[in-house]
């Protein structure tokens, strides 16, 4: 109780602090420069997907896609039907500016055609840069690589759930699909985003959002974040250790990371088809060694921990199977594999979160799933109730700076909530905040 209030009183008094500091800073900055803006860029901006999208002006035509597994830049622009001098030309035009190799799966291209037909490809690289190659007469072909000159905002979004996390966010937020995978890659350790979570459960979110020209273009980095599941806040912030290399933290300065992912699965790939409505997860039994998960064919297998490929194979009942083994102590399994991914053998070191398959429905299997078992000291444990280990703490050396870090950032949830101060003046508050804890972008 006596430590409740202290800690009260503390965080009370930061802002406090924090207020008088800024706004004092803030006016002196102001007097100085005026209202500080972004230097704009004019950039054809496209954010959809997998379609022709005829243009205003009838003789344009853009395909627009998503780079598939097993895709290169030869068959992307074959499947354009493509003159193929042309597409050599592009080819080894893009060669001079890019490493073709780095063109990765479920990255976005836009190919822009007019009357005179090829006119332009657009690969993008990352979120803030592509590529772009462009016909500058018949068969030839210039290119370059565009950094998008985005500007970062920092904001606070408040909410309740109002039915899945994914319906949750795609109502209220713009982007909130991916806002949402964010939060579930966030939490995935302590919160089960398919199973546990409630109407009524609340979170905040302190983060980067994009913004091009004024408009909204995508969320950034998570700073700060309280979700509140059944009555239960979990806290979590971000935190570099070393200069650069961020982290998530709860406030107690236990790593949020833990030994084990709760699923296998990415966040929303889950499908209900073995009879549970709203958790698509079959309940454990030890007889059976181990959880169903029911997911769409072609879906990501991920290590649950860091480990080594025990076995990796094909047998009539376990039908595609992967066994890894984590220390001396635990094994995971996952059976009925519709492929093993390139490269997973025996012996191969893997770390936690890398894809080392895809869901289907091979070996004694009724439908595409994935068959997951957990085994500590070869007694095989219901996965959805292990206490993972949590991973390393913050260190004793960086323990006072991590407290004044994540005391200040708070403070910012608490300043973002209210509603005395107005947005650029929060703005300015979050930037120089973070500026002072090292907590920048
Ligand atoms: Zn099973």
């Amino acid at each position: 109780m006596d430590s409740a209030i202290r800690s009260y009183r503390r965080k009370r008094f930061a802002l406090i602090l924090i207020l008088i500091f800024l706004i004092v800073v803030f006016y002196m900055k102001i007097c100085r420069t005026g209202s500080p803006t972004n230097p704009k860029k004019e950039v054809k901006f496209n954010s959809s997907v997998g379609n022709y999208i005829p243009s205003s002006d009838s003789d344009n035509l853009s395909f627009n896609g998503k780079v598939r597994r097993g895709d290169n830049l030869f068959t992307i622009l074959s499947s354009e039907n493509l003159d193929n001098s042309l597409i050599i030309e592009i080819i080894s035009k893009t060669g001079e500016i890019y490493d073709l190799r780095k063109i990765k799966a479920g990255n976005n291209y836009l190919i822009n055609y007019d009357a005179d037909g090829f006119q332009s490809f657009r690969y993008d690289i990352e979120k803030n840069k592509y590529l772009e190659l462009f016909r500058v007469g018949s068969g030839r072909v210039e290119g370059k690589i565009v950094v998008i000159p985005y500007e970062i905002r920092i904001e606070l979004i408040e909410g309740s759930i109002n039915g899945s996390l994914y319906e949750t966010l795609t109502n209220s937020e713009k982007g909130g699909g991916e806002l949402a995978e964010h939060l579930a890659t966030l939490y995935e350790y302590d919160i089960d985003f398919n199973r546990d979570i409630r109407k009524g459960d609340s979170f905040l979110i302190l983060l980067e959002k994009r913004y091009l020209n004024g408009a909204f273009s995508g969320y950034g980095k998570i700073i700060a974040s309280e979700f509140i599941n059944r009555g239960k806040k979990t806290s979590v912030v971000r935190f570099a250790a070393d200069p650069g290399k961020n982290s998530y933290y709860h406030p107690d300065g236990r790593a949020v990371k833990k030994m084990f992912l709760r699923c296998p699965l990415p966040f929303m790939r889950l499908t209900s088809r073995f009879g549970y409505r709203r958790h698509p997860v079959t309940g454990f039994s030890a007889a059976h060694n181990g959880i169903d998960l029911g997911a769409p064919r072609g879906t990501t297998v991920r290590a649950t921990a860091d480990g080594r490929i025990y076995q990796a194979g094909y047998d009539r009942i376990r039908g595609r199977y992967i066994v890894m083994s984590h220390g001396n102590k635990y094994r995971t399994h996952y059976y009925h594999l519709a492929g093993i991914k390139k490269g997973i053998r025996r012996g191969k070191w893997v770390n936690q979160g890398n894809v080392i398959g895809y869901v289907g429905n091979t070996g004694r299997s009724t439908g595409p799933h994935l068959h997951y078992g957990l085994q500590r000291s070869g007694r095989y444990l219901n996965p959805l109730r292990l206490n993972s280990p949590s991973r390393e703490p913050v260190k004793k050396r960086d323990r006072e700076r991590f407290n004044n870090s994540s005391g200040v950032i708070f403070t910012l949830l608490e300043i973002g909530k209210s509603n005395i101060l107005n947005n650029s003046l929060k703005q300015f508050i979050y930037r120089s905040a973070l500026e002072i804890v090292g907590n920048n972008i």
